[in-house]
């Protein structure tokens, strides 16, 4: 990529999340990620462009030096600070605009810096030997938190038995973000129990809101409609799975029901999910969660059964393993963790120089993941306790907060099906790769919104599922 040769046209719009808009190239298999801000503040905060260099640097470090130890080498890719001319992400902000989801546009792409972050696009397959005529499917998912809270500073008993996304369900009902409730239920995916995955998925693609995405050699195809009464489409998906998985039960030319290429579909994405990389030793499984806590929740509306025999077991360093462990690190709760906030806060307000040797703002360097992991495991009244804690419950959110990206194309080996193989059984061959995006760091700040988001809504929840009963 020549940073003085940049042309708009080379770049289309790809997505967006709350904090960041992406590009994709049209040829190389590239992204560029800006910052937005909210368009009120975008003049008047247009913070300096070293601020927004050392911004986006952090995001990088934090990428590179905190999560991908945590997650795994072979999950994350950071990416790399870009700077942008300017004419040319005036340009792009302006040949984006008209594809931009309404709900979105409360913010603006970030057109003063030109600082970016440039990425791989995960969407494709960076290293497919095969030639296939079918472009690799992409299947994006933001899991959101998999565990109960077991702390033992948690006040509200239905935190213990209905998790966080559940609750918030209602909650997002009733504020207008959604206008149906989605059924999908995070410990279902995070369970390891195949059939609890396969129920999650399948409710993830009845009601994708932002949790759930399928790209096609790179295209968005399926997702939340813009128009939230609007369902998305289930038949227009099929049709665009067919022909990955037209002959898997051995009928080379009969057209598969829906429901056949849904399920192959769903088993693809749950043995990615499942898998280690690493078929030398698949055996190896890991029990993540604490005895005193309970692996479902009383709101998933799988069946009771299948849920109280199904204990959580996920094969050690798969994906959704690797993002548990990272989402523990929250293992006070907000309610045990706040007051540990407050003690940091009432510190720098004494000593506010302090505020550099703590890290608050980083530097996210490897000095921060140390704090991280030599906090010590009880309480010794100390500060540089309290801000052991609150780096690890930042690591948390952001693995709260994350997406999985999916992508997998046909090997191209059952290319040469003879029809006498009908008979048998073939499963599709595909090759995949799975990565973990969207690794930004939480701010500091934000656990003072954190804290009074969680009693919002566990109060709204147990005011509405009351006067249900
Ligand atoms: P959120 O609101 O979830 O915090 P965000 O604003 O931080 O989102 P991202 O999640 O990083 O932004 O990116 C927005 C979307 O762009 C993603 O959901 C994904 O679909 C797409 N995207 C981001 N990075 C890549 C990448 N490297 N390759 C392909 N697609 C990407
Ligand atoms: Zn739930
Ligand atoms: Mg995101
Ligand atoms: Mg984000």
């Amino acid at each position: 990529m020549e940073l003085d040769k940049m042309d708009e046209n080379d770049w289309k719009y790809h997505g967006e999340g709350n904090k960041s808009l992406v590009v994709s190239h049209v040829q190389h298999s590239r992204v560029l990620r800006v910052l937005k801000y909210p368009s009120e503040d975008a003049e008047r905060l247009h913070q300096t462009v070293e601020q927004a260099s050392r911004h986006i640097q952090n995001i990088v470090d934090y990428s590179n030096n905190v999560m991908k130890p945590l997650l795994g080498e072979q999950y994350v890719h950071s990416g790399e600070v870009v700077k942008l001319p300017l004419d040319f992400v005036r340009q792009l902000s302006l040949k984006v605009q008209q594809e931009r989801p309404e709900l979105r546009c409360d913010k603006v792409m970030d057109t003063f810096s030109g600082y970016s972050l440039c990425l791989p696009n995960l969407t494709q397959l960076s290293s497919c030997r095969f030639e296939d005529h079918r472009p690799p499917l992409c299947v994006e998912i933001k899991p959101k938190c998999g565990f109960l809270p077991f702390s033992r500073y948690v006040t509200k008993e239905c935190k213990r038995k209905v998790c966080r996304f559940c609750m918030h369900q209602h909650f997002k009902l009733a504020n207008g973000k959604w206008n149906r409730i989605s059924r999908y239920c995070p410990l279902d995916l995070f369970s390891g129990n195949k059939q609890r995955m396969y129920i999650a998925i399948k409710h993830l693609l009845e009601e994708p809101q932002n949790n759930f995405r399928i790209f096609k050699g790179g295209e968005l195809i399926y997702s939340c409609k813009d128009d939230a009464k609007q369902q998305p489409d289930l038949n227009e998906l099929v049709q665009h799975l067919r022909p990955y998985f037209h002959h898997s039960n051995g009928y080379y030319n009969g057209h598969q029901s829906s429901k056949t290429v849904l399920n192959e579909f769903i088993q693809v994405v749950c043995s990615a999910l499942l898998s280690t990389g690493d078929s030398a030793c698949p055996g190896e499984l890991t029990k993540l969660q604490t005895p005193e806590s309970r692996a479902y929740c009383e709101a998933s509306p799988l069946h009771r059964d299948l849920l109280r025999n199904a204990n959580q077991c996920l094969p050690k360093d798969c994906v959704l393993a690797k993002i548990l462990q990272a989402q523990m690190l929250d293992n006070l709760d907000i309610e045990g963790l706040y007051p540990l906030y407050r003690r940091v806060e009432q510190y720098l307000e004494e000593f506010p120089k302090e505020r550099n040797r703590l890290q608050i703002d980083g530097p996210y360097s490897e000095g921060f993941l140390e704090k991280i992991k030599n906090c010590p495991s009880e309480d010794d009244g100390s500060v540089d306790y309290a801000v052991g804690k609150v780096h690890q419950y930042r690591v948390a959110m952001t693995a709260k907060d994350c997406s999985i990206m999916i992508t997998f194309a046909p090997c191209g080996e059952d290319e040469d099906l003879q029809p006498n193989f009908e008979i048998q059984p073939v499963k599709p061959r595909f090759t995949y790769s799975v990565s973990i995006l969207d690794l930004d760091p939480k701010p500091y700040e934000s656990i003072q919104h954190q804290n009074k988001l969680d009693s919002k809504i566990v109060n709204y929840y147990l005011k509405s599922t009351h006067s249900k009963q």
